[in-house]
């Protein structure tokens, strides 16, 4: 059995509800989204990096509310606006169809620039790739390829996965990127098919006890909440929910 702390994480996660990648990723996501922008606030480097992806994306500026960081935000998005207000400030309205340096770089990115003022939108938009997506992107890499590696181990995970909820079909995809080995390829179908046939029949279950003429029927737990680890399953983890 390994003593790695790689292993163990993946066993905790494991033992979870839902996708244990994606727990991981989410988890180790988190953490980095706080400590780059407290970062951000004493260290101009940071600070650079944070101006230029002008934040986070969606999900990443949204988990600063699920991790607390309040005080951080407001220093970052302070600074971030008020950068915002001088690019207002600088900029004069351009009609739609001015082929601007600007427009023709967007255009080439395949950014939304057929509007006007593409220049000015541009200037308010990222430069560069959140942070937290780049940094989540190589964890989930590393969590696949570790799951990958521990899979068949002796007292490996392939007994804890298979009792899992298995991997979200993005995460399985990417496992199947990943897998070098023609042994562990076939023991993580084989599991990833168990979990999914457990799911089929909760979910075959939920549709019969909808019927009418089994609603005096009481939903079970397993039953009850299947259609929703069917979306996770599908899509992945809602980060936040599975808590
Ligand atoms: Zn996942
Ligand atoms: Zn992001």
């Amino acid at each position: 059995m390994s003593t790695d702390s790689g292993f163990h994480n993946l066993v905790e996660a494991l033992r979870q509800p839902g996708c244990a990648v994606c727990r991981l990723k989410i988890d180790s996501a988190d953490g980095f989204v706080e400590s780059l922008l407290y970062e951000g606030v004493t260290d101009p480097d940071r600070r650079h990096t944070l101006r230029e992806s002008q934040g986070y994306c969606f999900e990443h500026a949204w988990s600063l509310e699920r991790t607390g960081a309040s005080l951080g935000t407001a220093i970052i998005t302070q600074d971030l606006l008020q950068r915002a207000v001088k690019a207002v400030d600088e900029a004069r309205f351009e009609a739609e169809g001015a082929w601007s340096r600007h427009r023709v770089r967007s255009l080439l990115r395949r950014e939304q620039a057929e509007g006007a003022n593409a220049a000015l939108s541009e200037r308010l938009g990222p430069h560069i790739q959140c942070p937290a997506c780049l940094w989540s992107d190589n964890m989930e890499r590393l969590f696949v390829e570790d799951l990958l590696k521990y899979l068949l181990e002796e007292k490996g995970l392939l007994g804890t996965f298979e009792a899992s909820d298995g991997l979200c079909l993005p995460h399985f995809r990417r496992a199947l990127g990943l897998v070098r080995d023609e042994e562990v390829y076939l023991a993580l179908i084989r599991a990833q098919q168990v979990v999914w046939e457990r799911l089929i029949d909760d979910l075959g279950e939920f549709v019969r006890k909808n019927d009418h003429r089994f609603q005096h029927e009481r939903m079970g737990k397993r039953e009850g909440d299947a259609w929703l680890r069917a979306i996770s399953t599908m899509v992945g983890a809602l980060p936040g929910r599975d808590k």
